[in-house]
């Protein structure tokens, strides 16, 4: 519309709706938001959530702790053998000494260790009273039954081989504070610390809606001018990737009624992922049908490439939308730069961070416009010495299967026109190693 076409139109308004009609223009059309400032606004709005709930130990991968878990024992619970071989008295040197008791893992030895002698000693198991090092069977003339003399070649420091009492953990320890990730070491320790089962931040409830008339399902065949959805399958993977169970709600027509009901059915949810008809385009009317549904838009426009287009509103609840353009790399980009650490937080772990490196872009790379971060794709190879990104072929934010090569998203800083051959940048790395 037209400045004097606004204002005729606008001549026959109350002066309430023409305010909102100008901070709309102004939120919507003018201003386009840093990348640093739309993540407070998030930030800002995210409320982490207060549900838990009890899960088995064996099923808390992933999940966000909700207390912070203490120790019931000490680790180790005695002073345990790190070695097969010999619990000795370390004054006594190397020589040959009588074994006055075997003790393996699982029993508590009953003899107290005098000078002169030895015990025979599994790791794991606990050294007797009196002993002070325990000598490996490979520093020894071999394992020998009680009464018979063992033979010490070495001789050894106090403490040596022996994992002290209560050296890990002790008891009333808090060894997991709540907002930690449960991934391996973390179920190792809780399972150690006698916490079974465990109280989690219960998760959010996600829907994703595709819109478009054009876009169909990946099983069907594409006549002329029809795309089939990719991006509610790439946007189902990242969010199953942090430990969510998002449900697809399927694809709206670009029209009132349609998206309306969809949006409808998705807004149930504590987050609802909505991809396309988010731009400037006239069947882009998700933006107006989100605040129909009781939305209240913050963002609208972000200054990053891909993903400029980005929606993000806040309903009673609070319940939130995210809104990514259609175009499937910028819906990918957004996911990790803005809804990951956003989700991340509501689900209650405390580091919601990307994972970011240093390296430099082998290749270089160049640009007309600036006045946007851009994210770009690059595989990140370990030389031995360090990381360096290499640009991957890629035509823009409709070519996802470029994607499928990157593991990383080398940033173009705002401002920067010209990135030179081996100039080091930061790398959000995507996925590494066999991922
Ligand atoms: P839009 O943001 O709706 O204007 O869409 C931008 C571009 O992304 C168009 O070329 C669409 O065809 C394409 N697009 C929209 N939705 C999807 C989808 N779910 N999967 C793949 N491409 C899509
Ligand atoms: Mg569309």
């Amino acid at each position: 519309m037209s400045v004097s076409g606004l204002f005729k139109s606008t001549q026959c308004l109350k002066k309430t709706e023409f305010v909102t009609i100008l901070s709309r223009l102004y939120v919507n059309i003018l201003r386009m938001i840093p990348i640093n400032e739309a993540k407070k606004i998030i930030d800002d709005n995210i409320v982490k959530t207060t549900l838990t709930e009890p899960v088995s130990l064996e099923d808390a991968f992933g999940r966000a702790l909700a207390y912070d878990a203490k120790s019931d024992v000490d680790v180790p619970p005695f002073n345990r053998a790190t070695m097969d071989g010999y619990a000795v008295v370390s004054s006594d040197g190397a020589g040959e000494y009588e074994v006055i008791e075997y003790v393996p893992a699982g029993v508590f030895p009953t003899k107290k260790l005098e000078k002169g002698y030895v015990t025979r000693i599994m790791t794991g198991a606990p050294v007797p009273e009196g002993a002070d090092a325990v000598v490996q069977v490979e520093k020894t003339g071999g394992f020998v039954e009680v009464g018979e003399k063992a033979e010490i070649k070495a001789s050894f420091k106090p403490g040596q081989n022996i994992s002290p009492h209560g050296e890990d953990v002790k008891t009333g320890d808090t060894v997991l504070e709540a907002g930690s990730r449960i991934t391996a070491p973390e179920s190792a320790t809780l399972a150690t610390a006698g916490h079974d089962p465990v109280t989690v931040f219960k998760l959010p409830t996600v829907a994703i809606l595709s819109t478009g008339d054009e876009v169909i399902e990946p099983s069907e065949k594409p006549v002329p001018g029809q795309i089939r959805n990719s991006n509610a399958y790439s946007l189902k993977s990242q969010a199953v990737d942090i430990g969510l169970n998002p449900d697809l709600i399927g694809v709206a027509h670009d029209t009132e009624e349609d998206l309306t009901a969809k949006i409808m059915e998705g807004a149930k949810r504590d987050f609802l992922l909505v991809s396309g008809g988010v731009s400037a385009g006239d069947r882009d009317m998700v933006p107006r049908i989100l605040e129909k549904a009781g939305y209240k838009i913050l963002l609208h426009k972000v200054a990053v490439k891909p993903g400029k287009p980005l929606v993000f509103g806040v309903a009673e609840g609070p319940r939130y939308v995210f809104g990514v353009p259609g175009n499937p790399v910028s819906g990918l980009v957004i996911f990790e730069l803005f809804i990951k650490p956003a989700i991340l937080k509501w689900m209650g772990f405390s580091n919601t961070k990307h994972f970011v490196v240093n390296a430099p872009l082998a290749d270089g790379f160049k640009r007309k416009k600036a006045d946007r971060v851009e994210y770009i794709p690059v595989q990140l190879e370990w030389t031995g010495e360090g990381f360096i990104a290499h640009r991957i072929k890629y035509h823009g934010s409709g070519h996802m299967h470029a994607l499928t090569r990157a593991n990383g998203l080398y940033k173009i800083p705002k401002g920067v026109t010209e990135v030179a051959p081996g100039h080091a940048g930061e790398v959000i790395v995507l996925k590494y190693g066999w991922r």
